[in-house]
């Protein structure tokens, strides 16, 4: 692979180029996105070599798709029909189905592989691209049959050689997975930043008495909002579900406290101990 295109400098297009230009110090990287500044700054923090506007595509070994999914969906069958017959087109969004059906019908579906790193950090734009992110973190791929044999076997020694481990599934099974293990803990860190904001309008008080429970309790409340709510958008009915559930538990919670229950208050949080075997050498 020679020429590699992101389209999206922020964190994830620009912490992959970031990797694979280390790996690979005869790419060249090209950097595509929608506002000139955003682009200036990935040139000047080194992330891409070059900037490209999106007909120079046709030139691309490879392309990194990594714009908040509703663009995705939006761009995904413009940059299919720029790709040579030899390049590969790989997505990064957090949501799979509706990226997958946005290309099931188009001519050139086998160059495209879908993905979803699961590294990331509460950060975003080029300033917030870092080396090593993907380093001993999963990506989950979807439908990989659906993609050229040659082209599967070049992404996955290109995510091989940044440390990624590689998991298949379903967009389905993804989608609804993903809203259990990442959408629903950062909706319930948005609101528990909302509620003690709402509650403490004196923020002098909030730092001063901000542990490192809540700090990194509420960490995630500092993501984008242009990032996550196509994402809420894209998979409403199962992040509903997963609130369903959350907001039953922290009402069964109320109840206890109420009832003056804290033998079974005990038991719930030592039952929920369990999660430490669970992520046991994760965090
Ligand atoms: P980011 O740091 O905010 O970067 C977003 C990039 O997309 C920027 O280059 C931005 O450029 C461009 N962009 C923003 N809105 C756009 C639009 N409407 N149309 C076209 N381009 C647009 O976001 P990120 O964290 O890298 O996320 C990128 C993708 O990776 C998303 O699909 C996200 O779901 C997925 N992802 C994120 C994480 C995470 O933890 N952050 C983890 C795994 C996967 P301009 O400034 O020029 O608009």
């Amino acid at each position: 692979m020679k020429n590699i295109y992101s389209i999206g400098v922020g964190l994830i297009g620009g912490s992959f180029a970031l990797d694979i230009k280390k790996q690979n110090p005869d790419v060249v990287i090209h950097g595509i996105s929608r506002k000139e500044a955003t682009l200036d700054k990935a040139l000047a923090l080194k992330l891409i070599d070059k900037k490209a506007t999106l007909e120079a595509i046709k030139h691309a070994d490879l392309v990194i798709v990594s714009i908040p999914v509703d663009a995705t969906v939006k761009l995904l069958p413009t940059v299919l029909d720029l790709i040579p017959d030899s390049g590969l087109v790989v997505d990064a969004g957090s949501t799979k189905v509706d990226i997958c059906k946005v290309v099931e019908n188009h001519p050139k579906r086998r160059n495209f592989l879908a993905m979803h790193p699961i590294a990331g950090t509460e950060h975003s734009g080029p300033e917030a691209a870092i080396y090593g992110l993907f380093e001993g973190k999963t990506n989950i791929i979807c439908e990989v049959e659906k993609t050229t044999f040659k082209l599967q076997e070049k992404a996955l020694k290109l995510f091989a050689d940044i440390g990624m481990r590689i998991r298949y599934m379903n967009p389905e099974a993804h989608d609804k997975h993903i809203a259990y293990m990442s959408h629903l803990s950062h909706i319930s860190s948005f609101m528990l930043g909302k509620t003690v904001i709402d509650k403490e309008k004196n923020e002098r008080d909030i730092f001063d008495m901000a542990g490192s429970g809540f700090a990194s309790t509420v960490r995630l409340a500092k993501s984008s909002p242009e990032m996550w709510t196509p994402i809420f958008k894209q998979n409403k009915t199962n992040v509903i579900e997963t609130l369903e559930e959350y907001i039953n538990n922290l009402n069964h919670f109320k109840e206890l406290m109420k009832q003056d229950d804290f033998e079974a208050i005990y038991n719930e949080m030592k039952n929920t101990n369990y999660i430490k075997d669970i992520l046991n050498g994760m965090i």
